[in-house]
């Protein structure tokens, strides 16, 4: 399709309208992409955290808003200035970052000076939007972490979309846009855990458990999980734990010192808990370093012992999206799965988009570590 081609088009949306409420699927019309945009067909789109979070407005944006950004689909039209990929280009979505800024050029793109704006402004950095509502045509805002996904068309930027070989299952790959490859990245990229490392992921729900597969992929010898969900340990173990620790029965910090003779090399707090930070601090043993990446309510604080940090040369690191340049990161994902190195589809239940709040429950009551929404297909329409 050539760019004189491209119109408004209509699709169907899941629209957050006010705080904390179910999402709507609603029907709109979504722009055409401007000179380095893409627009995307979904094919599925994940459900995480960060998508609760917002609902919750514990990480405010504006309303109404889409949600959604783990996006997966076919590029469908692209503005004339797009270079990268092409109409018919299989492709995950990512976070959106400026690519311009200290941070995007010395190739550390999560932590973008505009990450904010970009990502949870709820529209382009100049304030537009691609959406408007088909009753009203009042505007919606979307641009969600640069895509709303939540949507069977979103427009990204070609920054953030990745394109990732035809042979590997499109339906599947979303999550590896934002939380798979927040925990794997967090491990490979960030922490650089070696082989013969200990390493202990705090919280087993998607984060948790990429970094469990990750730490394996590294050749970690000892992998600990630690959760309250005995299921979820459970499936640590399949994925490469060593050892599991249910928090509830035990001191995971205890228990760790006693696993290793005296801590970890690397922990990583995935549950957004400040209590449970303060164990991941705990956990590590001499110069060893704690990561953290779990989303938390605006202005969290936490405590720790500053003497037991300082003394032992304890680093504390946070993390936003594993640290990764996703250009470089999703296709290694990619074929770390295709290999069976990396069996993050063990983490995943398929729903279809009119199940978003029930995959958002789902998700919620720790019965799916990681839901993906189907979007319906133009057959599905007819
Ligand atoms: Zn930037």
């Amino acid at each position: 399709m050539s760019q004189s081609d491209v119109e408004a088009i209509d699709v169907k949306v899941a629209v957050l309208r006010q705080t904390g409420a179910k999402l709507k699927i609603e029907s709109a019309k979504l722009g055409a992409p401007r000179p380095t945009e893409v627009r995307v067909r979904i094919v599925a789109t994940g459900v995480c955290h960060t998508d609760m979070v917002v609902r919750d407005q514990l990480f405010p944006t504006p309303l109404p808003i889409i949600l959604g950004h783990e996006g997966a689909g076919i590029v469908e039209s692209v503005g004339y200035a797009v270079t990268t990929v092409a109409p018919g280009d299989h492709v995950v979505m990512t976070y959106m970052s400026c690519g311009l800024c200290l941070p995007c050029e010395t190739g550390h793109p999560a932590h973008c000076s505009h990450m904010h704006p970009l990502n949870f402004g709820g529209g382009r950095i100049d304030g537009s939007t691609s959406t408007c509502s088909c009753d009203d045509a009042s505007p919606i805002h979307d641009h969600f972490f640069g895509q709303s996904s939540f949507s069977t068309y979103a427009v990204a930027n070609e920054r953030n979309v990745v394109k990732v070989s035809k042979d590997a299952p499109l339906e599947l790959l979303g999550p590896l846009g934002c939380g798979i490859q927040t925990g794997a990245g967090s491990v490979l990229k960030a922490l650089k855990v070696e082989a013969g490392a200990s390493f202990a992921a705090f919280g087993a729900g998607a984060v948790g458990l990429a970094s469990v597969m990750a730490a394996k992929v590294a050749g970690a010898t000892t992998i600990i999980a630690v959760d309250v969900t005995p299921s979820r340990l459970e499936l640590a173990l399949e994925l490469g734990a060593t050892h599991v620790i249910n928090s509830r029965e035990e001191d995971p910090v205890k228990r760790i010192h006693e696993i290793t003779g005296g801590g970890v090399n690397y922990s990583l707090e995935c549950s957004g808990r400040a209590e449970v930070l303060r164990q991941a601090i705990d956990a590590v043993t001499t110069l060893g370093t704690c990561g953290i990446v779990g989303a938390t309510k605006v202005g969290t604080e936490v405590a720790f012992n500053i003497n037991d940090v300082m003394i032992p040369g304890k680093r504390i690191m946070g993390i936003v999206q594993g640290d990764v340049v996703a250009n470089a990161f999703i296709p290694t994902l990619v074929d770390l799965y295709m290999q069976g190195r990396f069996p993050f589809d063990k983490l995943c239940r398929f729903y279809s988009f009119d199940q978003v709040n029930e995959a958002m429950a789902d998700s919620e009551r720790g019965v799916t570590i990681k839901p993906i929404l189907r979007m319906p297909t133009s057959a599905d329409q007819a």
